[in-house]
């Protein structure tokens, strides 16, 4: 009797036996479809024995092993065995969503099909590039230099010349025959990159990755890197499951960013799995930031990654320079301060361009009736629903819900509506009332919910066909703008006192990278900051360009409140359409933990050493406490151990899988979670 056990798509935490008459262990790997239920699945051959629990009679056959692609190799399968261990998933699951979806619902691309088996075809060649400065160079030498796991965090402000230091260091092992894996938060927003990486390597075989690619290009794309065809893979969270047979580099840039972290499904951060799977293959990885995430610092301060800093910019010859404003006893027009509109009209005069930063989209946050009381509020989601002037819209941000701009209160009748607060529609009108003669462009995900969309803005920036940018954290994200010289940031100090305790971290980021965007070519630039607090500690290290110190105050708060990086977290969500139900089941989850960790100190099945360290929380509403008309508690488990939280978590999940949750009951669980 031959059995192939087959990973499938289901949230069910095992692998299922089926009885395959010609198979043997070389068909691990193999994709393979197989009868479930009264329908067919396919999923994937994770293992092959000759005997099984289950009676053989129970035991169902395999429809086919789909032998037409090579085999999934033994490095892709530990890595979604990983993933799945480490964020309490099921193998199924991580290797469906490893799988691009041609492939996962078990079909190839037509091109594929008639040559299956590929050679390695001949290096690539390169176009020139230039010479290295000192420290990119001494953070290249001992990039290259190392030919085991090495784990590199190359900090630099932008425009310090980190992007050039990656191109080198991928010449280096494509030179030697190697691929390189190249992790970026979000392509469509930086065409320029994929740019640079063509026209740097015009010869190598560049496979682009992200889930807006087709479906059959990217099945394509996914078979080229797997035969080894492919040499540089340049994709989004995604792609760090690509099989690559001679990976020997990767490169995380924007290591910070919060894209990496998949917010549903398997919640895996794409960079950890990155540096999971450099330490497997024994292969250095490097990690790039301006503002590297706290958790990231904060291990190579203890020596665990090796930091290399690219203090200078490469070619500007000095950074922005950044001014608070102190608006607390001024009269703002429209949102903003004299100095700001005196600099904006510096700008215009000269025919430079400015960038105004307010991280929320839409003309206000909220429509309210004075006279009733009644405010815009999403009846699915404890949120209100914004304001969109330019398509006369009311819109939630959380769940999508829509409708039309009421020119009544639906309460009251009174036609007196008020929006209240800022978003960029209201200081793009603002702006078009203070300078009349100015061209205006937003850019937000309104302006630019499209990529083709977004490059024509890009191209109209470019081409100098805006005075004034007004836009979100979009602007942030890696773009040369070589005619701006001021960047001013409008309403940031509402994230110094937000609940999250990373909220922080973040602006400070979005401010270093929206302000990075000034001054690059031969133009000074200036960074403009509106606040009510000039003395708070995040905007000074700002203004002196201190991340370092900004980091280590940081960690020093993080330390003493015992949030991570120095504790680890995994949180337990429950979603039902009664917040009670969903409390009710937290507690009963917390009752299996608590159960668990006294059995613990009994050595049988013992899921942890005596020397507990695991702290539960207790159940509490969900900050967005309802959404999609559902009411969501969340519960936290916190360990100053990884070791003993993953353990721990590995047996309390299972006990849960055990449990018969309330009907329309759904819960799941977020390791090192990033929103709470
Ligand atoms: P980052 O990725 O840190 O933002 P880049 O690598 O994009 O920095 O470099 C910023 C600018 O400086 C780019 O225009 C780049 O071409 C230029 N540059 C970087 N390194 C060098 C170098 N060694 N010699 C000349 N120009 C460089
Ligand atoms: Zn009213
Ligand atoms: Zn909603």
């Amino acid at each position: 009797m031959t059995i192939v056990c087959v990973a499938l798509d289901l949230p069910l935490p095992r692998v299922f036996d089926y009885l395959a008459a010609d198979s043997s262990e070389s068909d691990i790997g193999y994709r393979v479809t197989v009868p479930f239920g009264r329908s067919f699945k396919t999923g994937v051959i994770v293992g092959w024995k000759t005997t099984s629990d289950q009676p053989a009679d129970r035991l169902k056959t395999v429809v086919a092993i789909l032998r037409d692609m090579p085999p999934l190799p033994g490095e892709w399968l530990a890595l979604c065995k990983f993933c799945a261990a480490y964020y309490q998933a099921s193998l199924g699951e991580v290797c469906a969503l490893a799988l691009p979806p041609m492939l996962r619902r078990g079909k190839l691309p037509r091109e594929i099909k008639a040559k299956p088996n590929l050679g390695v075809a001949p290096a690539p060649t390169f176009s020139t590039s230039p010479a290295l400065l000192p420290d990119q160079q001494s953070a290249m030498a001992e990039i290259t230099v190392a030919k085991e796991y090495r784990c590199f965090l190359l900090h630099g402000v932008t425009g310090s010349g980190k992007t050039e230091v990656y191109l080198h260091a991928i010449a280096e092992v494509l030179g030697r025959g190697g691929q390189v894996l190249m992790l970026v938060p979000e392509i469509a927003l930086t065409p320029q990159l994929e740019n640079r990486v063509r026209t740097r390597f015009p010869s190598a075989r560049l496979v682009v990755a992200n889930s807006s690619v087709a479906d059959a290009a990217r099945a394509r794309g996914f078979l080229d890197a797997l035969s080894g065809r492919a040499d540089i893979i340049l994709g989004t969270r995604l792609a760090v499951f690509i099989p690559l047979p001679r990976l020997r580099l990767i490169v995380v840039d924007e290591e910070h960013d919060t894209s990496f972290k998949q917010q549903d499904g398997p919640r895996y951060s794409a960079r950890d799995l990155a540096i999971w799977r450099a330490h497997q293959l024994a292969i250095s990885i490097v990690l790039g930031s301006a503002t590297p995430a706290l958790e990231t610092y904060h291990h190579a301060r203890e020596g665990r990654y090796r930091l290399l800093d690219l203090p200078l910019r490469a070619v500007a010859e000095a950074p922005p320079t950044v001014h608070l404003i102190d608006i607390r006893r001024e009269k703002l027009r429209d949102g903003l301060s004299q100095a700001f509109i005196t600099a904006l009209e510096l700008r215009l005069a000269r025919g430079e361009q400015s960038l105004v930063f307010l991280n929320r989209r839409g003309y206000a946050p909220v429509l309210a009736c004075s006279a009733c009381g009644w405010i815009s509020r999403c009846h699915r989601c404890a949120a209100n629903l914004v304001v969109h002037l330019a398509d006369a819209r009311l819109r939630c941000h959380h769940c999508g819900f829509e409708a039309t701009l009421p020119r009544a209160c639906p309460d009251c009748g009174n036609l007196d509506l008020q929006p209240f607060g800022r978003g960029t529609q209201r200081l793009e009108a603002a702006l078009a009332t203070l300078f009349p003669q100015a061209r205006i462009l937003r850019i937000d995900r309104d302006s630019a919910n499209t990529p083709k969309k977004w490059q024509t803005l890009l191209a109209s920036i470019h081409s100098g066909e805006a005075d004034i940018l007004v836009g979100t954290q979009m602007l942030a994200k890696g773009h040369d703008f070589p005619q701006l010289t001021l960047v001013g940031a409008v309403g940031a100090d509402a994230a110094l006192f937000a609940a999250d305790f990373r909220a922080p971290e973040r602006l400070f980021s979005q401010l270093m990278q929206v302000g990075g965007r000034s001054g690059r070519a031969d133009l000074a630039g200036e960074v403009l900051i509106q606040t009510e607090y000039p003395d708070h500690p995040l905007y000074q290290a700002l203004a002196d360009h201190d991340y370092a110190r900004f980091a280590r105050s940081q960690l020093e708060e993080r330390r003493s409140a015992g949030f991570p990086p120095f504790t680890f977290q995994a949180l337990l969500r429950a979603e039902s359409p009664a917040m009670a139900v969903s409390l009710e089941f937290l507690e009963r989850v917390k009752g299996l933990a608590s159960t668990l960790l006294e059995n613990s100190a009994s050595p049988a099945g013992a899921p942890q050493s005596p020397g507990n360290t695991i702290v539960l929380y207790d159940p509490v509403p969900m900050r967005l406490q309802r959404l999609m008309a559902l009411e969501r508690a969340q519960l936290l488990v916190e360990s100053v151990s990884r070791a003993q939280l993953q353990n721990f978590v590995k047996h309390w999940v299972s006990a849960i899988h055990g449990l018969k949750p309330p009907r329309d009951l759904r819960w799941h669980i977020d390791v090192d979670p990033l929103e709470f």
